[in-house]
């Protein structure tokens, strides 16, 4: 069987100003710096901080092994684009991987399937591992749709092929688990999680995103087909977030 790492991510979102992004990120990089082999995480760690923060969070974690992303990114290498940023810029900056199709771009910003799929052949032309974003809303759930669109949703986001032409994260999040404080069931996890192997294949990470915390980290990321956790809120706080990640079995 292909070994798939896991992998705790942090999607800081619209979250903090130099001062506090900062003491975040110093705190992660020293206790990657300081822990004993026995005491670090198992687990790849991955930061997602605002934009505005890239450069220098790149500069304050170079050489701790945790990893650096980007929110989003723009189809095109560069151009007439107010406000947006590519991916060759990402990666400039210092990233390794970019969050793709979240939810709250998805549903906040009208971002379509074919528009996520032209970001992710974007990033792959940066350079970048996609960590794409699918799920269900409630409405669709209780409709007993949720794999019918976590499916259409991949099947049209991901370029053709993609498992096979580079490293692919995939990041099951249910829209009404993120931010509510209400992970999805174990069993509701391990059967999405499940099918998803079944479409993407054994060399794809497949991550839980929606209210982890460090209560149920542990349990989540022991389920046969979770490679790692997305998580928002918990990763503005470095003791709950390297707490997560010390879960990992
Ligand atoms: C997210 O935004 O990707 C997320 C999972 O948020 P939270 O952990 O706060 O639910």
């Amino acid at each position: 069987m292909t070994e798939r790492k896991k992998l705790v991510a942090g999607n800081w979102k619209m979250n903090g100003l130099r001062a506090d992004g900062l003491a975040l990120a110093g705190e992660l990089g020293r206790r990657m710096g300081s822990a004993d082999a026995s005491d670090k995480p198992r687990c790849a760690m991955l930061v997602c901080p605002p934009a505005t923060l890239l450069a220098s969070v790149a500069a304050m974690l170079a050489g701790s092994g945790i990893a650096l992303g980007g929110q989003d990114c723009h189809p095109a290498p560069k151009g007439a684009f107010t406000g947006d940023l590519s991916a060759e810029m990402l990666a400039d900056a210092g990233c390794s991987h970019v969050i793709l199709g979240h939810s709250e771009r998805r549903h906040g910003h009208g971002e379509s399937d074919a528009l996520v799929r032209e970001k992710v052949a974007a990033a792959r032309r940066a350079g970048l591992v996609p960590v794409v974003c699918v799920g269900e809303t409630l409405e669709q759930r209780q409709a007993g749709a949720a794999w019918a669109t976590v499916d259409a949703q991949l099947a049209a986001s991901l370029p053709e092929r993609a498992a096979e032409a580079g490293e692919l994260i995939v990041a099951y999040e249910p829209v009404w688990a993120i931010g509510s404080g209400l992970a999805a069931s174990l069993e509701d996890i391990a059967e999405m999680h499940a099918a998803l192997r079944a479409r993407l294949g054994a060399a794809v990470r497949i991550l839980y995103g929606g209210s982890v915390n460090p209560g149920n980290a542990a349990a989540i990321l022991a389920l046969a087909d979770v490679d790692g956790a997305l998580v928002g809120g918990a990763s503005l706080d470095a003791q709950a977030f390297w707490s997560i990640a010390r879960s990992c079995p």
